[in-house]
């Protein structure tokens, strides 16, 4: 077992967890509300949304692993909380810290750590999932700004969020190079959302199409002009370290929960531990998530307060998001019909297993990326 070097703030969190998020936990994923204002701003109020965001604007300026204990901490028990976290120190706010302008640091950062506002994040279109880069949401250059013309696909908190980080075309120049991010504004005449997805799980996280229909954003608005679209995703690995996170809570959930459940259970005239194939398979879980855990302390330890190394991420992402998939599996196996019920939470785990490892880029999109680190070339899906 690893060192954990956050245990004070990481259990702040999990009292937090326990206390105020795990009661709403069935209502928001029952009803899929998203975390109500309140609740957003008190994670604001402790501090929970701007660990690794500077402190000038409010935040800790603490290295990432802090905000990522606390994710882990909340999303054991209630994803729709724990996001908000996510999205504030690993999601968009982390491309306008590390990429934006100092006057658009002070313009949106303030509000979103304190929880008065959130920031989306807008890549995907229905034709550009794991071919990002054939986007076709474009900003056209106007004597004071742009006009942005697109639709984006599977938005987290679509229609929700007040602010969003729009990867579009700021440039005719093709592929990648033509390619930046505008901060569009809820209310911007143009802007409209598509009807709520009714996705598997995250459930409590809204998803929505985001409309761009002849969007003015001010010239002030480009946090990344085209041409840097490698930074870009650089500072992207590090919402990579936030989904794992994601992936390590839920496969942990299960786990602590499975470890009970059969010390508890008897059949036969004895707990289901004293099985031996019950016993190997919880072998195969607590592996599972440890060499996770242990991939995904690696990528954050390496990357402090800055950037993580990529080869790292893809390696961590795709080690947890894999084993939360597998270990929520196993876990509804081992409780048998009681894991087949909403009561035992253990089928939410597995359906939110499924959307983290699809956001963020598939796990298949992450051995492309291993690969390409690895060997330091670049394969071209296309040719
Ligand atoms: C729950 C959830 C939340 C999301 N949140 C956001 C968000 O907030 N913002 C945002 O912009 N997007 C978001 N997304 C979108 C997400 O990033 C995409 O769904 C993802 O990148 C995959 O794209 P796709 O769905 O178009 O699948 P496709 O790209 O069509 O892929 C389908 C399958 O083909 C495989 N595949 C594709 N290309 C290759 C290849 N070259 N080689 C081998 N296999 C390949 C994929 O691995 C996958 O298995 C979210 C998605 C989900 C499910």
């Amino acid at each position: 077992m690893t060192v954990d070097q956050n245990r004070e703030i990481r259990e702040l969190a999990a009292r937090v967890a326990a206390e105020v998020y795990a009661p709403m936990a069935d209502e928001l994923d029952v009803h899929r509300r998203p975390l109500p204002a309140e609740e957003r701003r008190r994670l604001g109020e402790l501090g929970f949304l701007g660990i690794a965001l500077p402190e000038r604007f409010g935040g800790a300026g603490a290295p990432v692993s802090q905000a990522l204990a606390v994710i882990e901490e909340l999303a054991k028990v209630c994803r729709p909380a724990a996001f908000q976290v996510f999205e504030s120190n690993t999601g968009p706010a982390q491309v306008v810290n590390h990429l934006g302008t100092e006057e658009q640091r002070e313009r949106w950062l303030p509000a979103i750590v304190s929880g008065e506002k959130t920031m989306a994040v807008a890549i995907s279109e229905p034709d550009a999932g794991s071919a990002a880069t054939d986007m076709r949401t474009v900003a056209k250059p106007t004597d004071d700004g742009y006009v942005v013309n697109g639709a984006k696909r599977w938005i987290s908190n679509g229609g929700e969020a007040d602010l969003y980080l729009v990867y579009t075309r700021l440039s005719d120049a093709p592929g990648s190079k033509g390619i930046g991010a505008v901060v569009v504004e809820k209310g911007m005449p143009g802007l409209s959302f598509g009807a709520p997805e009714r996705l598997m799980g995250f459930r409590g996280i809204p998803s929505a199409d985001v409309i761009l229909d002849n969007v003015v954003v001010p010239k002030d608005h480009v946090v990344v002009p085209a041409g840097s679209f490698g930074k870009l995703f650089g500072v992207f690995s590090i919402e990579r370290l936030g989904n794992s996170t994601m992936s390590l809570a839920i496969a942990q959930e299960a786990l602590d929960r499975t470890v009970k459940y059969v010390q508890e259970r008897e059949q036969f005239g004895k707990p289901l531990i004293e099985f031996q194939s019950v016993q190997t398979t919880l072998a195969d879980m607590v592996l599972q998530v440890e060499a996770a855990r242990s991939l995904l302390d690696k990528a954050a330890a390496g990357a402090g307060t800055g950037l993580p190394n990529p080869l790292q991420v893809s390696l961590a992402k795709c080690t947890a998001n894999e084993t939360a998939k597998r270990v929520t599996d196993l876990a509804m196996q081992l409780h048998g019909g009681n894991g087949y019920t909403e009561e035992y939470g253990l089928e939410r785990l597995h359906r939110d297993a499924h959307g983290w490892a699809i956001a963020g880029g598939t796990p298949t999109m992450q051995r492309i990326r291993i690969v390409s680190e690895l060997l330091n070339r670049r394969f071209d899906q296309r040719g």
